[in-house]
C-alpha cells in the first residue's frame, strides 16, 4: 500500500505550570507511524494517553502550551507533491493543507459552530477562507450534496445551530470538514457525545463517504467497539507511546502487548458484571511517567528489566509492531 502520511519520531507535549513550577506533560513520546492511501487507521487508548495531542500535532494545530520538540511529518498531496508539514509556516498550512488535504473533526464537534450564523453561511465562510470562488447555484448544489452525504435534510441549510439537535450539529460539522473531499480526515472521538444509535448512524455515514472517496481516516477513540467496526489498522497508545500497531483483525485476534490484551478483555466483558474486571491501577502520569516500560506498574507480566529499561520496538513486518520486552528474545 502507498503511504500518504508518514510520522517520524514525533515528540512533544504541554509546557504548563503546577503552582510556580514549570512542568512538561509528555503527551507524545517518540511516535512513528504511517497512514496508507484509502484506509482507516484507528488510534486507541484510555483518555489522557496522548491521542488527541497526537492528532493536533499531525494536523499542525500547534497552539501554546502545546509544543513539538522533535520529529517530522510528511504528506503526499492529491497532486502528488511531497511536503514536509513541519517545515511549512502556519499560513501555508492554512492555505494549502487544512480542509483541502487534511480535515480535522474536533472532539465535542457539536459545539464548534458559530451560534449566530445560519448553516449555509458557515459553509460559505470556508470557501471565503480559502479564496475559492463559487457561484451561488453551484454552492447550493454542493451544500445540499454534502448535507445529504451526512444524512441531513435540505432544510438544515437555513437553520441556526440552536435549532438542530446535538447529533445533527455534529453531522453538520462533519459535512463541513468533508467539503473539499480531503485525502486525509482526522476525527477525534467523533461520536462520544451522542447516543449509541446516533453514533452508529454517524459512523456508517463517515464510513460510506470515505469508501466512495478513497480518502484515509485517522480515527481517535477510547472505545474499542468503535475500532472493531471502523478500522483497517489499529494503533494502541499508552502514556504517549504507541505500544502496538497492526491489522485490526490480527490485533483483536492475537493482541501482543499486555495493555492491548487488557483493552480487548474489557470490551468482551463489558455488560457482563459477574466476570467484569477492569484494568487495575492508575492511568498513566504524563508528567512523571514511570521509568522503563511505562505500563510496568499495571502489567501482570512485568519483569525486572521492564522497571528500568524502555522496551524496544519489535517489528513483525512493516505494518505490525509491538513495544514490549516479552517479544525480545522469542522472535
Ligand atoms: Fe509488561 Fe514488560 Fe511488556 Fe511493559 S515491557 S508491557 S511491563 S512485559
Ligand atoms: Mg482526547
Amino acid at each position: 500500500p502507498v503511504d500518504i502520511l508518514t510520522v517520524n519520531n514525533l515528540d512533544g507535549g504541554y509546557e504548563v505550570f503546577v503552582g510556580k513550577r514549570k512542568v512538561f506533560v509528555h503527551a507524545v513520546d517518540n511516535v512513528s507511524l504511517t497512514l496508507h492511501e484509502n484506509e482507516v487507521l484507528g488510534i486507541a487508548g484510555e483518555s489522557g494517553c496522548g491521542k488527541s495531542t497526537l492528532a493536533k500535532m499531525i494536523y499542525g494545530a500547534i497552539i501554546p502550551p502545546l509544543v513539538v520538540r522533535s520529529g517530522d511529518i510528511y504528506i503526499t498531496t492529491r497532486n502528488s507533491a511531497n511536503l514536509k508539514l513541519n517545515r511549512l509556516s502556519i499560513d501555508e498550512i492554512r492555505k494549502r493543507i487544512w480542509w483541502l488535504e487534511i480535515s480535522y473533526i474536533p472532539q465535542n464537534s457539536m459545539n464548534v459552530l458559530n451560534p449566530l450564523k445560519r448553516i449555509k453561511d458557515q459553509f460559505l465562510n470556508v470557501f471565503k477562507y480559502h479564496d475559492i470562488e463559487i457561484d451561488k447555484e453551484d454552492f447550493m448544489k454542493h451544500l445540499r450534496e454534502m448535507l445529504n452525504v451526512m444524512g441531513l435534510p435540505p432544510e438544515v441549510i437555513n437553520a441556526y445551530p440552536h435549532q438542530l439537535s446535538g447529533g445533527m450539529r455534529q453531522r453538520v460539522v462533519i459535512a463541513l470538514s468533508l467539503l473539499f473531499n480531503p485525502r486525509i480526515v482526522i476525527a477525534d472521538e467523533p461520536t462520544t457525545a451522542v447516543d449509541v444509535v446516533t453514533q452508529r448512524t454517524i459512523l456508517s455515514l463517515i464510513k460510506g463517504w470515505r469508501e466512495n472517496n478513497k480518502s484515509s481516516l485517522i480515527l481517535i477513540s477510547h472505545d474499542m467497539s468503535v475500532h472493531a467496526y471502523m478500522d483497517d489498522r489499529i494503533a494502541i497508545m499508552y502514556a504517549g507511546n504507541i505500544v502496538e500497531i497492526g491489522n485490526v483483525f490480527e490485533v483483536f485476534k492475537e493482541p501482543l502487548h499486555p495493555y492491548t490484551k487488557a483493552l480487548i478483555d474489557s470490551l468482551i466483558r463489558k455488560g457482563d458484571r459477574t466476570i467484569r474486571k477492569g484494568l487495575m491501577g492508575q492511568p498513566p502520569d504524563l508528567i512523571n511517567p514511570p521509568p522503563g516500560c511505562r505500563f510496568h506498574p499495571r502489567c501482570p507480566f512485568a519483569m525486572d528489566i521492564c522497571r528500568v529499561k524502555e522496551p524496544p520496538t519489535i517489528f513483525l513486518d512493516k505494518d505490525r509492531y509491538v513495544k514490549c520486552w516479552l517479544y525480545v528474545n522469542t522472535r
